[in-house]
């Protein structure tokens, strides 16, 4: 069995406490899982780059939350529309009373709390 070096990938034989070609400490117990690597998860372009192309308002975000949270309305500024509907839903059930979840997200959003929308998009300030 051959086991792999961790700095260059080269293959290095069993033998080797080093690798061949780059001297690094070679560890024996690699050698079940030579591919062994992170899953391949690919971020977005613009997470890679720190770039946003549309970051949205974390100040619209909160006022609006504040003031129309009853219905969800920043929910579906941010794109959680699932969750602006619920907010809809319970406002009308509970006669308005349920309207302060919308309004405590509204507060979360503007003392930093909720940071991101529902794409995971920092909000700007
Ligand atoms: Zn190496």
């Amino acid at each position: 069995m051959a086991k792999m070096c961790n700095s260059c990938g080269t293959v290095v034989d069993d033998n080797f406490q080093n690798c061949p070609n780059c001297g690094a400490v070679v560890v024996a117990q690699q050698t079940a899982t030579p591919n062994m690597q992170q899953p391949s998860y690919q971020q977005p372009a613009y997470q890679q780059a720190g770039v946003y192309p549309e970051q949205k308002s974390k100040m619209a975000a909160g006022l609006l939350g504040i003031f129309l949270g009853a219905w969800g309305i920043h929910n579906f500024y941010l794109g959680n529309t699932g969750r602006g509907v619920a907010q809809i839903i319970v406002s009308l059930v509970t006669c308005g009373i349920g309207s302060i979840w919308g309004l405590i997200e509204g507060i979360m959003i503007l003392t930093g709390s909720i940071k991101t929308d529902a794409n995971g998009i920092p909000l700007k300030d």
